[in-house]
């Protein structure tokens, strides 16, 4: 077996060996998770270069300036934000006591879970990793896990990152395609996190099932933008082709496709493009764009389009021409696209942006309903009233108004999807939230009046109800 690949069997081992430190050692103090965060802050740091050239080597060529922006930065700042805010997420919370229980004392305090499982996806391979382990770690917990085998040198160098830092009874990577995904999720976890698409996200909350492991999934799906009619459409096509072609548009929570008003929405494809040349007048030897991960997604992405081309919808595309010798897929916007094809029925993940014509915000609306929940929306704007109808009829995981993808990048809002796009926010208070255990305590006072209506049941029983809740017992 390859060196690099950990044997299914051992992934046993290594939760019971994590299980068992956790046991003997309990809960973390306030001390020792900041000393967790803290490594995981020196981790991106110092490896930064190496992780940057190592996500490079996977992708064929990923700009290091986005990796800077999207893995390490947000990574940096949500462990400092924990480290800031842990001792009031720690904190136990006093909570009301009923009339009929007082003088006693409630609260709720929170545990770490035990050991966390983590299974990660290529298209930001150090984020989609270490962000969770991040939320795991303030919570008190152990971790595991599985990063991607599309990107095999940072998942190797995080591998290593990590085990310089951690013991792997608290932290511990594991390497292997799909076979040791499955694995992974069948086991005992004590929680489950799964980033990656909405099929395999079926088949891991089917797996966890088995156990009753509890899951969080941050699924994909097709973020829409609308469009209003009173917001500029230079800007808003500048903002869009940013979102767009970040990562070339390898994002989650990448603006898939636009609703444009009607009358402009030909003029709004054309400066998207202009945009996307000016971004990137070449993709030769051009270390800003980013290359697509593998042939497979490759040809896939020329296959949507020309599928859509095909059946009537108008493409455009970047003038300079693509070598082919590295997978770069060349900025494409396709107008008018068949609703029925493929290109608006799939998640794109690629630098193509299908521009649909809409008469009107009701029926931008109605069209975003008519589909499943999104994990991100746009909408561009002006208008407090339309910003408000937009917020107030839509349903999606996460919202940037009149912008894209950089709601995702904040340490204190929530993350995640509904529905098909994913179950179970984390990032900030909510990542602490997710991964530990809200336990609920009740203790006593020196008198309960609860102690007098014990059986045998008599008098004074009878006049405590009757006080208490009106109950005539004869
Ligand atoms: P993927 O679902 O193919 O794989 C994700 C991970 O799951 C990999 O580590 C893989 O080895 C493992 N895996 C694959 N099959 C498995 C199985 N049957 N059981 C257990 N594990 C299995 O996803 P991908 O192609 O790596 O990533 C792209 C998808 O991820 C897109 O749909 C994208 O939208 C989504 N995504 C979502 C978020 C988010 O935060 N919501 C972020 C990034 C990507």
């Amino acid at each position: 077996m390859d060196q690099r690949v950990t044997a299914p069997d051992s992934l046993h081992e290594l939760l019971e060996r994590q299980r068992a430190s956790f046991a003997a050692e309990g809960a973390p103090s306030l001390a020792q998770r900041r000393d967790a965060l803290r490594r995981v802050e020196a981790l991106l740091k110092s490896g930064q270069m190496r992780l940057a050239d190592a996500i490079s080597a996977d992708f064929g060529n990923r700009s290091k300036p986005e990796t800077v922006l999207s893995e390490i930065m947000p990574g940096i700042a949500a462990a400092a934000h924990a480290r800031a805010k842990l001792p009031g997420w720690m904190r136990r919370e006093r909570r009301t006591v009923g009339l009929n229980f007082k003088p006693a004392k409630n609260w709720v305090e929170y545990q770490p879970v035990g050991v966390v499982g983590v299974v990660a996806p290529w298209n930001y391979p150090v984020f989609l990793t270490v962000g969770p382990l991040i939320d795991v770690l303030a919570a008190g917990n152990r971790c595991m896990i599985k990063p991607s085998e599309l990107t095999p040198a940072t998942s190797a160098l995080l591998g290593e990152l990590i085990a310089a830092r951690f013991p792997a009874e608290q932290v511990a990577v594991v390497q292997g395609d799909v076979s040791v995904g499955r694995a992974f999720c069948t086991l005992p976890f004590d929680h489950l996190v799964f980033t990656g698409s909405t099929n395999v996200g079926r088949e891991v909350m089917r797996a966890a099932a088995e156990n009753l492991v509890p899951v969080t999934l941050e699924l994909g799906g097709k973020s829409p933008v609308i469009l209003a009619d009173d917001f500029p459409l230079a800007p808003a096509a500048r903002k869009i082709a940013v979102g767009k072609l970040f990562n070339a548009g390898q994002t989650c929570t990448a603006p898939d496709y636009v609703l444009a008003p009607a009358e402009s929405a030909e003029r709004f494809a054309e400066l998207v493009i202009d945009e996307a040349e000016a971004m990137f007048p070449a993709f030769d030897g051009n270390p800003d764009y980013t290359a697509i991960i593998s042939d497979r997604h490759f040809a896939r992405l020329g296959e949507l389009v020309a599928e859509a081309e095909a059946q009537g919808g108008r493409v455009l595309r970047h003038r300079a021409p693509a070598t082919g010798n590295v997978r770069h897929f060349p900025p494409t916007v396709v107008l008018d696209p068949p609703l029925e094809s493929r290109l608006m029925r799939e998640e794109i993940f690629g630098p193509v942006l299908p521009v649909v014509r809409s008469e009107s915000l009701d029926s931008a609306i109605r069209f975003v309903n008519a589909r499943p929940r999104p994990l991100a929306l746009y909408l561009f704007t002006k208008e407090p009233a339309t910003e408000r109808a937009i917020l107030d009829r839509t349903i999606s995981g996460g919202v940037t108004v009149n912008g894209t993808i950089v709601h995702t990048g904040q340490e204190d809002l929530p993350f995640g999807g509904i529905g098909p796009s994913g179950m179970g926010a984390y990032h900030g208070r909510e990542g602490f939230l997710r991964f530990s255990h809200a336990r609920g305590v009740h203790k006593p006072g020196f008198f309960s009046g609860l102690e007098f209506m014990r059986p045998p049941h008599g008098r004074k029983t009878r006049l405590a109800l009757k006080a208490l809740a009106g109950a005539d017992l004869g």
